[in-house]
């Protein structure tokens, strides 16, 4: 009888789960995935792609508005929730059917169960059998976090349940300042709901360029949505279907949701890893893993959100790729976590690639910082007050463009062409060499010839 059952056991069929899953198997493994709830993760059944879909119908409300600038006359146009949800919830039915389908066709085998570790290689199923495996893969994701527990928790919901709510709220406050909470801020505002966003730190967007987090918030502002900085929501009262939320700063505010979006953790409960031998990294909470994902125990890998490093759909697939490749394609193969570019779908979206003016300064002696803000082209006709934000931190000894930050239409798709050229390490002069492509908003970025700002740090500081 063979040792092991499996070569490789994934608990886990989310983002990178799933790739590793198809790659081990296409390099020959005989591979088990144990997925708990729905094929897919968290990012196609209840993060990035229902969120996009979202974002994508709450925009059509501007749209309408500025139409009247370019002549059309829109009879009042009515939105419905239930429409959206149901649509939503099709799609994200087609796609979990979608990876299921592409896991089986590669050769691996879905059980549909929790699986916990007993041992270093034995995996117990929910209905109590056990499953011994060569390798394991840890790709058990994240989940919300609601923080330290205040009086009414219990009616807070995160974005998990946002996703299925009956109704669309009339009022919603959100708790939290980043990219979670500020999109779903955007996706209520934008069908029509009446949202307070509160922060506790001075700004939202923490991380953030400075003069993406200013920018943002101010756009925000004039869209309507209030935005509340240095408090907190220390009780949730409810009467009925309404809740009040006290907060921190004395006041309290009335709606008929309350979500918060305040952190997400890594899902390393109840795991067995205790069992196993697996180290936590005290730094996040995560799995403690090392440049190809292995962690404390040899046979054992951890790759995408329980590992807390970037949290992002593309860096589990490619952890979870390189993963397969290394241990089964005889090919080591290290992801690389440096200019990774990421979106915040909020409205008008941010794209950024690379470090911020402060971080920069950080770390070189002399940074240029070339930055304009100006009004869309499509803003002069539909009268909307918006304005876009371009900056590109340069590295002034090297000339090397280190950083790119965009607020405006479309900042995710452009941030995407710009993360080559930077990961290329292309110059300033490289953008400058770069002909224009008129008319749009991103030619602004080969066009900013005069930096706004110069730093240069003098030896002694
Ligand atoms: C609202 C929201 C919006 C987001 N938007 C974006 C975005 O725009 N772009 C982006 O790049 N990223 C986005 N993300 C992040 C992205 O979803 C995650 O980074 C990504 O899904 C991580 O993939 P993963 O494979 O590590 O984990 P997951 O996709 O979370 O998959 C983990 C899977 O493991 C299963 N599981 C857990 N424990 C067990 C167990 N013991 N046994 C069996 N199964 C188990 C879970 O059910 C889950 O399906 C968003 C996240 C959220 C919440």
């Amino acid at each position: 009888m063979a040792e092991f059952d499996v070569d490789l056991f994934v608990i886990g069929g989310g983002s990178g789960g799933v790739r590793a899953a198809r790659i081990a198997a296409g390099h020959g493994a005989r591979v088990m995935v144990a997925e708990e709830y729905r094929m897919g993760g968290t990012c196609v059944i209840r993060g990035c792609v229902p969120k996009k879909l979202f974002v994508i119908g709450s925009h059509v409300r501007q749209e309408i508005a500025d139409a009247a600038g370019f002549g059309w006359t829109i009879p009042s146009a009515t939105f419905d929730w239930p429409t959206l949800i149901a649509n939503k919830d099709k799609e994200i039915a087609r796609l979990e059917a979608a990876y299921t389908t592409n896991v089986e066709k590669s050769g691996a085998r879905i059980v549909k169960t929790r699986a916990v570790l007993e041992d270093a290689h034995t995996l117990r199923l929910a209905n109590g059998e056990a499953v011994k495996a060569k390798y394991v893969l840890i790709a058990t994701g994240g989940a919300p976090n609601h923080g330290p527990v205040i009086p009414g928790i219990e009616h807070v919901i995160s974005s998990n349940e946002a996703f299925h709510l009956k109704k669309l709220p009339r009022r919603i406050l959100i708790q939290g300042g980043g990219y979670i909470a500020l999109e779903f801020a955007c996706i209520f505002a934008g069908y029509g709901s009446d949202v307070t966003v509160v922060y506790r730190g001075d700004n939202i967007l923490r991380g953030f360029d400075e003069d993406v987090r200013t920018h943002v918030r101010g756009e925000m502002e004039k869209e309507g949505i209030t935005i509340l900085t240095g408090c907190t929501v220390n009780a949730v009262d409810r009467h009925g279907e309404d809740f009040t939320s006290h907060l921190s700063n004395g006041s309290s505010i009335a709606s008929d949701k309350v979500m918060f979006a305040i952190g997400r953790h890594p899902n390393v409960g109840g795991l067995g890893l205790e069992k196993a031998g697996v180290a936590i990294n005290p730094a996040n909470g995560g799995v403690a893993v090392d440049h190809f994902s292995k962690t404390s125990v040899a046979n054992i890998y951890a790759i995408g959100d329980v590992t807390h490093r970037t949290n992002l759909t593309p860096v589990a697939i490619r952890e979870g790729h390189a993963f397969a490749d290394t241990v089964f394609g005889n090919r080591p193969v290290q992801v690389d976590h440096q200019d990774i570019p990421t979106a915040v779908f909020c409205q008008p979206e941010v794209g950024t690639v690379g470090l911020t003016e402060a971080e920069a300064r950080a770390k070189f002696s002399h940074v240029d910082v070339y930055k304009a803000t100006f009004r869309p082209i499509k803003a002069t006709l539909s009268g909307r007050d918006t304005r876009v934000l371009m900056k590109l931190v340069v590295d002034g000894t090297s000339d090397r463009v280190v950083g790119c930050h965009i607020v405006g239409d479309t900042a995710a798709e452009i941030i995407q062409a710009v993360a080559i050229a930077v990961k290329m390490k292309a110059t300033k002069a490289d953008f400058d060499a770069t002909i224009a492509l008129h008319p749009t908003a991103a030619e602004e970025l080969v066009t900013m010839r005069t930096p706004t700002a110069r730093h240069v740090r003098q030896a002694a500081e």
